[in-house]
């Protein structure tokens, strides 16, 4: 795994979040994005060589909304850049890592993603995110 691509914060309104994050970066969002198979909306910010995703629900039956029904908002995932999704899956799965989606899927900001299962790693959702060419 490379560097740390982005933390994914679940928030109820973006509207409201973009504005509060942009008061603490100091510069707006750069783009937002509707992912509508995974019934999400995302804002994208850059902080150096990272960036902090937001998500809000675009349906009840979202994972973010399920999300925030359980915990509340805050951070919801952090997002690991590899160069090779398809072997780093078949890596963390030979390590006892359950992977949530086996076949990487499209994710915002034009990448392939999948996830790993909080209960095998800490309660931490992890995603694996890589740059589609
Ligand atoms: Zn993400």
């Amino acid at each position: 795994m490379d560097k740390i691509e982005h933390i994914g914060i679940a928030v109820k309104d973006l509207k409201k979040s973009n504005k509060l994050f942009a008061r603490l970066f100091g510069s707006a969002h750069y783009k937002i994005e509707e992912v509508a198979s995974e019934g999400v909306k995302t804002s994208f910010f850059k902080s150096g060589h990272s960036k902090i995703e937001l998500l809000e629900a675009s349906n009840q039956d979202s994972a973010i909304a399920k999300f925030i029904e359980k915990k509340g908002e805050g951070i919801h995932h952090i997002a690991f850049e590899v160069s090779d999704i398809i072997s780093e899956i078949a890596r963390l799965k030979s390590e006892g890592f359950i992977i949530l989606n086996e076949t990487p899927k499209k994710g915002a900001d034009n990448k392939l993603v999948a996830f790993l299962h909080p209960k095998s790693a800490n309660g931490v959702l992890i995603e694996l995110c890589q740059e589609i060419d």
